[in-house]
């Protein structure tokens, strides 16, 4: 997928409160008075990007006389994730390395461990935070590197399709030399790339790139380099970094499946460069290789004297997830005969859950899917969701990562003692690698799940992110799906029908497809 990436410096800000003019406050207070703050729908709203492929339309809800737009609609149509508190009514949101947090009945936004504050409050419903668009976008063209645009008149939201090419540059130090990532969304050739040396000056001249030189300007310099600058001219863009010494050579690298390219300046020799390098290569093929997928593991979650949760008419949770679970692994075998499927469970029996990854590592697989069903005390709430493992402390564990955490309760002391002393940030970091690709296809399965659970009045939750034990010893892409509510009657009675089971499976079938297909074509 592609992503536009901006490199922006946050140093100016002076103050780490977003003011509000005080105009602005006695606008909105007008607007108060004369509208009143009942939350009402009042049509679509029009979600559309051509770089991340959406297109997507969505209710809209006026309150204040504001558009307001559910957060969870937005991070499953862009494919960002998002863990909602429905306890304490607020929602995190993932992008890529930020995270933001936006509650109900609240002005104040966190923004990674900032506080800002937009002029409006949040607003609870449906179990989703609903956010004013218009103060929602600003805080993300102001703090991310994502700019989107929201034109209130056509309901029109979508992100920034510049013709910006070349979106950021990153320049990092490294041991023998200083290397520059130039991010561009647009594939430049290496005749239009023209390196030169002078007076300590570095220049890359790049013919067909369009710049924002301000942004670009405000690149942290590292290294060897002490000062950036960057130029548009009528059909070149130019890039200038100051060198604090000389440079031995300098080399230009052009990513053979992205548009980015890089520009390595080495300062020191290396010994036995060639052999270094063809390990290296090695290395990448072997790394490469990993992500082939060739694997399959396929967890039927709980069972034995585990039941995993019981539903409204008692119907265990161990004994609707394993038909699913059975049903995908037919469906991959059919589809892709080429792929192993790996079962941790085929029948109705008790394993832990550190076993449960121990067998997807033992057996090299490159996708772990955990099946369970939801629920909870309150009969009300419905639907199903995808999560993906979680790497940020902030990620509290919500009830539905209790209830499979509590699973452990069964286990004998001695698989319990496994979990002692485990860091749980350090274990998911360990997987940071994975956690970008989990997400990714934690998305396209809960998509995938949408289109086919949409026709039965299912209703998706979501792609959420939680620190689940059975989730973070996998070595591989994983993800844990919650297939609906068997605490909710109407849906425990879908759940038990054998054509929702298959329908579910079909649905994380597809997504697995989807997923292949994409992270395979960039190997
Ligand atoms: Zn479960």
């Amino acid at each position: 997928m592609l992503r536009r990436r901006f490199i922006r410096s946050l140093t100016s800000f002076t103050s780490s409160f977003f003011l509000i003019p005080q105009n602005v406050f006695a606008k909105i207070s007008q607007q108060v008075a004369r509208s009143g703050g009942k939350f009402t729908f009042s049509g679509r709203i029009h979600l559309k990007s051509e770089s991340l492929r959406v297109e997507e339309s969505l209710p809209l809800a006026v309150k204040w006389s504001h558009d307001f737009m559910s957060l969870e609609d937005f991070a499953q149509a862009f494919h960002f994730g998002l863990y909602t508190n429905e306890q304490k009514r607020k929602s995190v949101l993932y992008l890529e390395k930020d995270r933001i947090t936006f509650t109900a009945d609240n002005t104040f936004v966190k923004f990674n461990d900032q506080m800002l504050q937009i002029p409006l409050e949040c607003h609870w419903y449906d179990d989703s935070v609903w956010v004013p668009v218009a103060y929602f976008v600003d805080i993300l063209n102001k703090y991310t590197p994502f700019q989107f645009r929201y034109n209130a008149d056509r309901k029109e939201f979508g992100l920034e399709e510049t013709d910006v090419n070349i979106t950021g540059v990153r320049i990092a130090a490294k041991e023998n030399g200083t290397l520059i990532d130039v991010f561009a969304t647009k594939r430049f050739k290496e005749k239009e790339i023209i390196l030169d040396i002078r007076n300590r000056w570095l220049h890359i001249d790049v013919y067909g790139a369009k710049i924002d030189p301000a942004s670009l300007s405000a690149v942290q310099p590292s290294g060897i380099i002490s000062e950036v600058k960057a130029f548009q001219m009528a059909e070149t863009a130019s890039l200038s970094f100051k060198l604090k010494k000389e440079v031995l050579s300098r080399e230009l690298v052009l990513d053979k499946t992205g548009n980015d390219f890089h520009v390595n300046l080495r300062t020191k020799e290396i010994i036995a460069e060639n052999k270094e390098h063809e390990k290296i290569k090695n290395e990448l093929e072997e790394q490469k290789k990993r992500w082939i997928i060739d694997t399959i593991v396929i967890d039927a979650g709980h069972g034995g004297k585990d039941p995993g949760a019981i539903g409204y008419s008692k119907v265990k949770e161990k004994d609707l997830v394993l038909p699913m679970a059975l049903a995908l692994g037919k469906i991959i075998q059919q589809k892709m005969p080429g792929i192993k499927v790996v079962y941790t469970r085929k029948r109705d029996v008790f394993i832990p859950l550190w076993k449960r990854t121990k067998i997807a590592n033992d057996v090299g697989a490159n996708l772990f899917i955990s099946i369970h069903c939801n629920s909870n005390v309150s009969r009300r709430p419905n639907g199903y969701e995808t999560y993906f493992v979680s790497a940020d402390k902030n990620t509290k564990a919500t009830d539905v990562v209790l209830k499979e955490n509590s699973a452990i309760e069964f286990e004998e002391s001695q698989d319990r003692k496994k979990y002692e002393g485990v860091n749980f940030i350090l274990a998911a970091m360990l997987q940071s690698d994975n956690i970008r690709r989990s997400q990714f296809l934690a998305s396209e399965v809960q998509n995938s799940l949408k289109l086919k659970l949409k026709k039965i009045g299912m209703t998706s939750r979501g792609v959420k992110q939680g620190p689940f034990w059975v989730l973070v010893g996998a070595t591989m892409p994983n993800i844990l799906v919650e297939c609906g509510y068997i605490s909710n009657k109407h849906e425990e009675k879908l759940l038990r029908k054998q054509t929702t089971q298959n329908k579910i499976s079909e649905g994380i079938f597809n997504g697995i497809q989807k997923y292949k297909k994409e992270v395979e074509k960039a190997i």
